[in-house]
């Protein structure tokens, strides 16, 4: 038997252990049945390679034929390997119907090649020991299987590039983990078991390519079993404290004396109280944890059922309260007849009620839909001007009944068209334009627009009431108010800057503001970008 250094035994009884535990955690929690399975056929084929490879080394040139046919099976099973892993990613991210040409095709290569290997000098000619070295005679089939196992390493990349690109943000990181394990392995593959025997002649580096697969397989355990990290913390605090215990224990056999048995037996019984709390301190971590999650799916729930909730409401009230609008107008406009000049105000009153119940319920509306992603654009190309110039004649009246200056700066050239929900674009620059007036006693309101590169820029300044720094980050969130605009508007709910700041984002623009304090007025800029196609539109 030749004698190999110790760090080869250690390194090998090292990877056998984790091949193990991978096998342990993928079949223990992995939900997807042929995942289990490939993976542990992959398991099973790494035990074979490096295992086999190893013995080959071990039995040395003492028993030729042996050491031969232990080379040939590790050899036998590499294009399985790299089959299986071919297959695992079909399996984990790809549609299976697609390309069953080509997995046909991966799935004969790879059989036929290992048969090839192993019943046939093809590949593996003869082995040869220079000392105790082991070096492999190639035969004239090791081109055709190189480029076949390259082939197969190929599609697999190819499969989890072309995924990574069109998948989502949760399977791309679970791509990246495999594509960093199946990177590590097929370089260090390269470079060992390729480069340096086949090019430089070099073989003493063989090992580490065959070796270099656990962190292919323990890059995929970790994509696969992921989610469930919270058990294998458990787990994997019960292994070591186990192992910690034998090796503790096994210690205690060799002792010589009464004493030494005394004392370590002492440490093992200590060692077991630690441990035992150990893993109950983890595992109640962990079922906190996991009552928290709870909880927090619970919260969701909820919270999507009080959305439901208002946007039915509001869709109930939004009728009736359309109706009333219709009746309230006919009355004031004396589509019934004339009426007595007592009930005019109570009238008018009841109208002005009326619409900001409207608005209300619009608002709450939108926000539900918001909140549910059931918003529709329906997108048209629109002059900014146009919606800019109906809300400041929709508003002179109000503004002028203020007292207020009413300011519109229109741009000297036509800007570009925008395409968007001319609705949405209008209700959040009507929002900021409303709020300028209602936040506003004295002094000015102004719109001015223009453009500035890619941007329209709507700019609404008053000088109004203002707002702190602090206040700034609030007025955008929903049901948030400043301290003295709720004192000087109490009827308000908070809700227009978040609907407004909403929609814009949602033209991928912006809305942001800034005062220089209380009392200090405010300025509101709206940044939607312009299509560029429709400028080119624009020019005909
Ligand atoms: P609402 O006006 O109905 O309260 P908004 O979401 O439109 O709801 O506004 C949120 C808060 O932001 C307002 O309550 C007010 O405190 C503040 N705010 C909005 N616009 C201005 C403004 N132009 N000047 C000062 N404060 C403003």
């Amino acid at each position: 038997m030749t004698i190999l250094p110790l760090y080869n035994h250690i390194l090998i009884a090292f990877i056998n252990l984790i091949g193990i535990c991978l096998a342990f955690l993928v079949f223990q929690y992995s939900p997807l049945k042929w995942i289990k399975r490939i993976f542990l056929l992959m398991i099973v084929l790494m035990f074979l390679w490096i295992d086999f490879a190893y013995l080959a080394r071990l039995i040395g040139s003492e028993n030729y034929f042996l050491s031969l046919i232990s080379i040939k099976i590790a050899w036998f099973v590499t294009p399985l390997l790299f089959m299986c892993l071919y297959f695992l990613v079909r399996y984990l991210f790809g549609e299976k119907e697609k390309y069953s040409n080509l997995d046909k095709f991966i799935l004969i290569c790879g059989i036929l090649l290992s048969i090839v290997t192993l019943f046939t000098s093809l590949v593996v000619k003869n082995i040869k020991f220079i000392g105790s070295q082991l070096t492999i005679i190639y035969g004239k089939g090791m081109l055709p299987f190189l480029g076949i196992v390259f082939f197969i390493m190929c599609a697999t990349l190819f499969f989890l590039f072309k995924e990574y690109f069109r998948s989502t943000e949760k399977t791309r990181t679970k791509i990246k983990y495999i594509l960093i394990g199946a990177f590590v392995f097929y370089l260090a593959n390269i470079v060992f078991n390729i480069f340096f025997p086949l090019v430089l002649k070099v073989a003493r580096f063989y090992w580490l390519g065959d070796y270099s697969v656990i962190f292919l397989l323990g890059f995929i355990a970790y994509a696969i079993v992921r989610r469930q990290l919270f058990e294998i913390k458990v787990v994997l605090t019960e292994f070591l404290v186990g192992a910690i215990a034998i090796l503790l224990f096994v210690n205690i056999i060799g002792s010589k004396g009464i004493f030494e048995y005394f004392w370590k037996s002492t440490l093992l019984a200590i060692f077991l109280v630690f441990g035992y709390l150990l893993i109950k301190s983890v595992t109640r971590e962990i079922k906190l944890r996991k009552s928290l999650q709870v909880a927090y799916r619970k919260l969701e729930e909820l919270d999507k059922a009080k959305t439901e909730f208002i946007s039915i409401a509001s869709h109930q009230l939004k009728g009736p309260l359309g109706i009333i609008k219709g009746y309230l107008w006919m009355i004031l406009n004396e589509k019934y007849g004339p009426f007595s000049k007592k009930i005019k105000e109570p009238l008018e009153n009841m109208f002005k009620l009326n619409e900001r119940l409207v608005k209300v319920v619009n608002d709450l509306l939108n926000i539900s839909r918001l909140e549910l992603g059931r918003i529709k654009l329906e997108k048209e190309y629109f002059q900014i001007e146009d919606i800019i110039c109906d809300i400041y004649k929709e508003l002179f009246n109000q503004v002028k009944r203020k007292g207020l200056k009413f300011i519109i700066k229109k741009p000297k050239e036509k800007l570009p068209k925008i395409f968007g929900s001319k609705l949405k674009i209008r209700e959040a620059i009507f929002n900021v334009v409303d709020n300028a007036i209602k936040y506003t006693q004295k002094g000015f309101v102004k719109i001015e627009f223009f453009q500035k590169g890619s941007l329209i820029i709507i700019k609404v300044s008053d000088s109004g009431i203002g707002f702190s720094k602090e206040e700034t980050k609030n007025i955008f969130q929903s049901f948030r108010r400043t301290r003295r605009g709720a004192i000087l508007y109490a009827q308000g709910a908070g809700l227009g800057l978040y609907i407004a700041k909403k929609f814009i984002e949602l033209h991928k623009g912006q809305l942001w503001a800034k005062s220089k304090g209380e009392n200090k007025g405010s300025t509101f800029f709206i940044a939607l970008p312009v299509e560029t196609n429709s400028i080119e539109k624009n020019k005909f």
